[in-house]
């Protein structure tokens, strides 16, 4: 029952490289070819061969609230029959701001921007030019968008010097790119210790979610705190995928440590192409026309978008996050129970309405941990759930996403696909 996507995917290919739009959409990770999708209502999505699926992606985080959400639909609407964009100011960007620095006693104040990848890099910049030094401290597994300064991979050793992470990025754009393990305080320490005089921030997810979801060990955020006030650097949390799922406070909240800069994407813009980043005024000041710091986007608080945010926000401030994430909470440990009695080693971690699958005895704290699990495993957990209408994660190094909108229904269907699962690699 795939045969319209096949027949989509391979026109796709003729003229969009990979036929896909974002490398992991092609699932090449696990073996198989992607699924065309025509509509999303709550959770389940519906594919261009009329096969509905249980949707554990939610468009990779975006749709806490599930797809086609009534009041962020409405407000979509509207916006768009007063028109699509001024370039101009308008009200709902105004409103969307007070909203998210009403959640972020760390925000003072926030710049709109259109995706995740724009607010890292206009964090990056901006950090930099506070400081007035040029390195920067990122964690391998870690995610902050495709901006080149981020694309960097460790060398051998902590303190070697990072590699581009991908052609087209020159070794001099990413010599100042810092990388330790996620976790691994002493690490962070050591490169402080060396260079802490020209770091000008350090980028970490304050739960990890681009590796697979893998959570800060206590006390390691309130380090990274401790060392950014010694030296002076920016700690700035990348909150694109944390920010208003981990809670309605975000991750900040939930863990209580503050960051000087955020960035946010995904949720803020319930579907929509949104990011922003956003911290102290004394900082924030420093972004032009205010300051001399650069940087401006055409559909920057784009009408329909900050609409789409408004709903959004409005719907979570009084959404049951306990209660989502206690119904997670029970679903995992359903799992773990259906691996054990399979025989399977596999470590599900979870936050909120966030979990990753996976295979490996080890406890999962860090890249190189997360790298120990089973991808073929993966892979044919991967097809079998989704020839049972279960719509996994293409890829074991992605976290899987829960909606408000997912039912009973869903995680007993999807505990159902599990038990019929014969683990073959
Ligand atoms: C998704 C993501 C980004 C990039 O956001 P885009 O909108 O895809 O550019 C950056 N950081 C984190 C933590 C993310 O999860």
């Amino acid at each position: 029952m795939e045969k319209r996507s096949e027949e989509l995917f391979d026109l796709a290919r003729k003229y969009i490289p990979g036929g896909v739009n974002s490398p992991v959409r092609a699932c090449l990770a696990v073996d198989s070819v992607p699924l065309f999708i025509v509509r999303g209502s709550g959770s389940r999505i519906t594919t261009a061969d009329g096969v509905e699926y249980i949707d554990f992606v939610q468009s990779w985080g975006p749709l806490i609230l599930g797809h086609a959400h009534p009041g962020v639909l409405r407000a979509i609407v509207e916006a768009a029959e007063r028109g699509s964009s001024f370039g101009a100011p308008c009200e709902a960007e105004v409103r969307l701001a007070e909203v998210v620095c009403a959640a972020l006693p760390a925000m003072e104040m926030i710049r709109m921007v259109s995706s995740g990848t724009e607010a890292t890099m206009s964090a990056l910049r901006l950090a930099r030019a506070f400081t007035g030094r040029n390195r920067l401290v990122k964690f391998d597994g870690g995610y902050h968008g495709h901006g080149d300064a981020f694309l960097a991979r460790a060398g051998s050793g902590v303190a070697t010097l990072s590699l581009p992470g991908t052609p087209g990025v020159p070794p001099s754009v990413v010599e100042d790119t810092l990388i330790a393990p996620y976790n691994d305080t002493p690490a962070v320490e050591e490169l402080f210790r060396r260079q802490g005089e020209e770091i000008a921030a350090i980028f970490v997810e304050p739960a990890a979610g681009n590796m697979g979801l893998v959570l800060p060990e206590p006390g390691f955020l309130e380090a990274l705190r401790a060392i950014c006030d010694r030296y002076g650097a920016l700690l700035v949390f990348d909150e694109v995928i944390t920010g208003f799922r981990v809670s309605y406070n975000c991750a900040q909240g939930y863990y209580g440590v503050k960051p000087d800069l955020t960035t946010l994407g995904k949720i803020i813009g319930a579907g929509m192409p949104v990011g922003a980043y956003g911290g102290r005024r004394e900082i924030m000041a420093r972004i032009a026309p205010e300051g001399s710091v650069y940087q401006a986007g055409t559909l920057s608080g784009n009408p329909v978008a900050m609409a789409a945010g408004l709903a959004a926000l409005e719907a979570l401030r009084v959404s049951d996050y306990a209660a989502l994430a206690a119904r997670v909470e029970e679903f995992c440990r359903e799992m773990e129970k259906i691996f054990a009695a399979k025989g399977v080693e596999a470590r599900i971690n979870r936050l909120a309405s966030m979990f990753t699958i996976f295979f490996t005895g080890r406890k999962v704290l860090d890249f190189a941990s997360a790298q120990s699990a089973d991808a073929a495993l993966y892979t044919n957990l991967y097809k079998h759930m989704r020839g049972c209408g279960v719509y996994l994660a293409p890829s074991c190094f992605e976290a899987a996403m829960v909606s408000f909108a997912h039912k009973e229904e869903d995680f007993s269907r999807a505990l159902e696909a599990l038990r019929s699962w014969e683990p073959r690699k």
